[in-house]
């Protein structure tokens, strides 16, 4: 699947938001939004003016960025939270919240989500026991996260979760540190998003 491979640090200071994308980095005055706080490119530094329809596409790139995803991939998640029953924004950023990826990352296996997006993929992790690779796998409330017991030595997985206490586990994970595995105890609810997101404008912008 094709995947965004450019810089990160210029998302970030394109939507003027620290979206947390390269781990220990982020966390220390190397990082760029910081030290340029404006947008990339030779006019980033000109006054912008968002129409309401900038405003909007803005906000949905900035979902779209945080959680690595290409625009087909966005907007199918768009399409099957517009189909289901509740507000669409909401579900929308469950059924984001709920990918494996995402995931591993909230339970502090991997510093970012690309990185966990990776750990994936190379079949790191166990749902109840039995071999995911599949990055947009949907996590369901009462499944069992684990590290593969050969990857427990994985030097990347052991430091991100030790690191993991600068950012915190959301609510609806319970997390073993020691024994290497999680727990979804419910639903990500609304409010367990931290992150500035205004999801109603990016259902404004798809219903256009
Ligand atoms: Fe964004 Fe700063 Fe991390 Fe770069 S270092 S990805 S600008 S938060």
């Amino acid at each position: 699947m094709a995947r965004y491979t450019g810089a990160s640090c210029r998302l970030c200071r394109r939507e003027n938001l620290k979206m947390y994308l390269k781990g220990d980095r982020c966390y220390s005055d190397k990082c760029a939004i910081e030290r340029r706080p404006y947008p990339p490119g030779q006019h980033g530094q000109g006054r912008i003016k968002f129409s309401e329809y900038g405003v909007q596409l803005r906000e949905k790139q900035k979902v779209k960025r945080m959680y690595g995803l290409l625009e087909a991939q966005f907007r199918l998640y768009y399409q099957r939270a517009n189909a289901k029953k509740g507000k669409t924004g909401e579900n929308l950023l469950q059924a984001l919240e709920l990918r494996l990826d995402n995931v591993a990352f909230r339970m502090g296996f991997a510093d970012t989500r690309s990185e966990a997006r990776q750990l994936v993929r190379h079949a790191h992790f166990r749902v109840n026991g039995k071999k995911v690779n599949i990055p947009s796998y949907q996590v369901r409330v009462g499944d069992k996260i684990s590290v593969k017991e050969r990857s427990k030595k994985v030097v990347s997985i052991a430091e991100a979760l030790e690191a993991v206490d600068r950012r915190g586990f959301p609510a609806w994970v319970d997390v073993d540190k020691k024994g290497f595995e999680g727990t979804v105890k419910a639903l990500p609810a609304r409010e367990d998003l931290t992150l500035p997101i205004q999801e109603q404008l990016i259902v404004e912008l798809y219903s256009k």
